[in-house]
């Protein structure tokens, strides 16, 4: 068994050619239930320190994901890192226990500093990874806060006043708290930036820029990013210090365990569709993504005026409100959780069955992020989507990313309709420009219509 797993590990390496970033691993996303094999490194060999060892075990954590016996390490050595991975790789934990243990037993940061700062795109992505380091630093005498905006300001401020070893938040109110004097960074010893990639996609690059410019130049730094673009790379090598870089390739082992399904369906049948498959099947709940925010409040009430017990995650709804939404899901009572592609990149709930999109998303990688709720942590998952004719872009570039195409499945009565054929005109001076009704005549009466004017 162990020599099928190193095989399994040497086919996958492989090398990247960036001069900045000097050394390497790249390993392909592993799921979870592969990991429980005796032969594998448990997490006793990565360094932890015995309390933290308690919490994984209690936790039920048997083996560390490929990104935690890579990260784990090199972090507690000190090092800068870069490590490409997807949500639901375990990459919180991957970051959370190192940063954890390196904090542990130290001096109590001063009034109104910090020693690490994790920055994150998303407000409920600043409020996930918190509950996780709490979780984790149950034993540990560290306190940890999140900051973020759409909530009041002042318990944020009074939560910094003694000091805190992690502070977890948001570029906008980092900013905007540290433009009001209650905080400074003259502490820092780590900083953490969580999906990297989408506080670039948000436009968070000035902000982050202008954090940068605010820290100690001697500093670890992390950077956890689900893709590798170009600016990415940039952002790397502007920020990190020759980092050890750790890439999990493509999220499709995670992605392989999830039933993907494609329902052909007129565009103005998909609600009546969604509302079909929730009530025909027994899905405990269902985490439904649509591409706008006035589309997840319009289903909102289509879905509960049908009786279904739903609610929405967007922008346009209050912090308080996303947040009763999410805890509402969170403890089973609502069943239904509409969300658009940004408020949704903080959702982990553990033994999601079901992910429905009711449109495709038009970047690709949504899709993959999207469907990456379901299938979590060793459990299998299903993917839904709603495919009407005028998303075959969209559908052609997913194929492209997961690289296969799917097989489309149509619901009993649900059938969509026929596209009409393209009429094809023939390009007579008569047809192309004279009355448009005469399309309406029949074919004979035409040409001798078209006849008698010739004479
Ligand atoms: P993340 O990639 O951080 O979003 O984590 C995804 C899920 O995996 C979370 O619910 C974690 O609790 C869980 N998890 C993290 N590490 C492990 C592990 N080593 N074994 C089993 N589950 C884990």
């Amino acid at each position: 068994m162990a020599l099928l797993v190193t095989a399994h590990w040497a086919i996958y390496r492989k090398p990247i050619n960036n001069a900045a970033i000097r050394t390497h691993t790249t390993y392909y996303e592993t799921s979870f239930n592969k990991l429980q094999t005796p032969s594998l490194m448990s997490f006793s060999a990565l360094g932890l320190c015995s309390t933290l060892l308690r919490t994984v075990t209690a936790w039920g954590y048997t083996q560390p994901s490929p990104i935690q016996k890579e990260a784990i390490p090199a972090i507690l050595s000190g090092r800068d890192v870069i490590a490409i991975a997807q949500t639901g790789t375990g990459k919180t934990a991957s970051f959370a226990l190192p940063v954890l243990q390196r904090l542990a037993n130290q001096p109590r940061p001063p009034a109104n500093t910090i020693r690490a700062l994790i920055l994150t795109p998303t407000r409920e992505l600043a409020a996930q990874v918190a509950r996780s380091i709490d979780t984790y630093s149950q034993n540990m005498n560290i306190r940890c806060t999140a900051v973020f905006g759409g909530v009041r300001i002042e318990p944020q401020k009074l939560a910094l006043e003694n000091g805190v070893e992690i502070l977890i938040a948001t570029p906008g109110r980092l900013v905007d708290l540290y433009e009001q004097g209650v905080i400074n960074f003259d502490h820092l010893e780590i900083l953490v930036l969580d999906e990297a990639d989408r506080m670039l996609d948000f436009g968070f690059t000035d902000q982050l820029n202008h954090i940068q410019s605010l820290l100690p130049e001697q500093r670890q730094t992390l950077l956890f990013s689900a893709t590798f673009t170009q600016d990415i790379k940039t952002l790397a090598i502007s920020m990190l210090n020759t980092p050890h870089t750790i890439e999990l390739a493509t999220a499709h082992d995670h992605i392989d365990r999830i039933t993907q399904t494609l329902h052909p369906v007129d565009k103005a049948r998909k609600h009546a569709l969604l509302i079909h498959l929730i009530n025909r099947n027994d899905w405990s709940q269902i985490l439904v993504f649509t591409r706008t925010k006035r589309a997840a409040d319009c289903l909102k009430k289509e879905l509960i005026n049908a009786g279904i017990v739903a609610d929405s995650i967007h922008a346009n709804r209050t912090q308080q409100a996303r947040m009763l939404a999410l805890e509402g899901f969170r403890n089973g009572s609502v069943k239904v959780l509409i969300g658009t592609d940004l408020a949704a990149r903080g959702i982990d709930i553990e033994q999601l069955p079901c992910v429905i999109n009711v449109d495709l998303p038009y970047v690709p990688e949504d899709y993959i992020h999207r469907i990456g709720r379901t299938g979590r942590a060793s459990h299998s998952g299903l993917a839904i989507s709603l495919y009407s004719d005028d998303e075959s872009k969209q559908l052609k570039a997913i194929e492209r990313l997961i690289g296969r195409p799917f097989k489309p499945k149509i619901v009993t009565g649900f059938a969509p309709k026929p596209t009409p054929p393209v009429v094809k005109v023939k390009e007579e001076e008569d047809d192309l420009y004279g009355n448009f009704e005469a399309d309406d005549t029949p074919k004979r009466r035409r040409k001798s219509n078209a006849r008698k004017k010739r004479r």
